[in-house]
């Protein structure tokens, strides 16, 4: 028997390959050269119980009731019935496909995934999560506690500009590299000597490091989430353009993330290290890319997620924020009971500049948003540039983003 130690309740991090039939099996057992195999999924105790010749071997520790699975999976190399993934021990196992909690073991539950994994109990899914239907999501009844005492967080920097229209629309460097609540790192072929795509107006650059800092200030004491700071992706290059423009390659379509007035951000994520640009849930359909959330985020800090999309909205200056289809209607009704319970001002949660699109209605937010959210400040301020000395052209064009997609991560 192998022992793989599973390390959470969700243990599956990636999907390695849709698998091509390397053996068929059908239904719990096939007759495989006169010795019996048991489907990928099954319950075992020794190797022997899930196949005689021993392709197919028998996970213990971490799966009840034992598991047949081929370990060291690769490309194509799991049966029909199943799938290669990188469990969270790091071992590749064939899990069983499945659509529904019906088509798995009891004690087993379908993931977003489509595979057969170990069922969640309340105790093991985190802070702000609840155990339903086998697996940990968001409990949007679940307040992040603590809520007492709720920190001032006077400290903060202020986000309006005062400087005057010329000055708070000239381009800056992003700097520096890490400060209160955020870190903007390289991405995208930028290095930290050479972080060319990383330019923003001094107004776009004050706002985002007054909500970065106030967000880690008042969210200090949650206990869900990573806990780590936001990072920060494309914004524009030095004399305005697109990033990539410098390199003749683009990252993003005409008409956005010009002239400093845009940011691509990582979400808040629950797991890993940071929060840099990666999926923050399932991406694929039918086992291709699908460029969008296909399921629930698995890896969204909803919480804190919320309060930063709040505290922005609660300014003046966001034109419009755009998310992630599957993200939008959560983040909505987490704001909301931020704002009843004093996190957020009332205007977080008045604002209606949050963009989403559940289908494809064609505004551009359907695709590529699966790994961050993408702000836009507005080009009239409503607390007071003279509008005649922005000497910005107007916003032409679609709002499509592709960020970038498979370049980031
Ligand atoms: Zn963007």
């Amino acid at each position: 028997m192998i022992k793989i130690r599973v390390l959470e309740a969700t243990a599956i991090v990636a999907l390695l390959s849709c698998s091509e039939a390397a053996q068929t099996i059908n239904g719990i057992e096939a007759r495989v050269d006169g010795g019996t195999v048991r489907a990928v999924g099954s319950a075992c105790v020794t190797d022997k119980d899930c196949d005689p010749d021993g392709s197919i071997r028998c996970i213990g520790d971490g799966f009840p009731g034992g598991y047949c699975s081929q370990i060291d999976c690769k490309t194509g190399g799991c049966s029909a019935d199943s799938e290669c993934y990188i469990l969270a021990s790091g071992v590749r196992a064939c899990l069983a496909k499945c659509e529904s909690n019906a088509d798995c073991r009891q004690g087993y539950a379908c993931t977003d995934n489509g595979a057969c994994d170990v069922a969640c109990a309340e105790s093991s899914c985190g802070d702000g999560l609840t155990c339903t239907e086998g697996r940990c999501v968001a409990d949007l009844t679940k307040h992040p506690a603590p809520r007492f005492p709720e920190p001032a967080c006077d400290d903060a920097p202020d986000w309006r500009c005062r400087d005057g229209a010329t000055e708070c629309g000239t381009l800056y460097p992003f700097e520096p590299v890490d400060g209160p609540g955020y870190t903007n790192y390289p991405i995208n072929g930028e290095t930290l000597a050479d972080q060319y795509r990383s330019f923003a107006r001094k107004d776009t650059i004050m706002l985002v490091k007054s909500a970065a800092a106030l967000v880690a200030c008042k969210t200090k004491g949650w206990r869900m989430g990573n806990g780590q700071v936001l990072a920060l992706g494309d914004m524009s290059e030095a004399n305005g353009a697109i990033p990539g423009t410098r390199e003749n390659d683009p990252g993003h379509p005409a008409g956005t993330h010009l002239n400093g007035f845009d940011m691509d951000i990582g979400y808040f994520q629950l797991k890993g290290a940071d929060n840099q640009l990666r999926p923050i849930c399932m991406h694929t359909e039918n086992g291709k890319e699908a460029y969008h959330c296909t399921a629930a985020p698995n890896n969204l800090d909803l919480w804190r997620q919320s309060m930063v999309l709040g505290t922005m909205f609660a300014t003046d200056r966001i034109r419009v924020i755009g998310v992630d289809g599957k993200v939008g209607a959560l983040v909505t009704v987490a704001m909301k009971s931020l704002c009843k319970e004093g996190f957020l001002s009332n205007d977080s949660c008045k604002n209606e500049k949050l963009a989403y699109e559940e289908t494809d209605g064609g505004a551009g937010w359907y695709l590529f948003h699966l790994h961050h959210f993408h702000i836009s400040l507005n080009k009239y301020p409503a607390h007071g540039y003279p509008t005649e000395m922005l000497s910005i052209a107007p916003q032409r064009g679609s709002l499509r983003d592709r960020d970038m997609l498979m370049r980031s991560h």
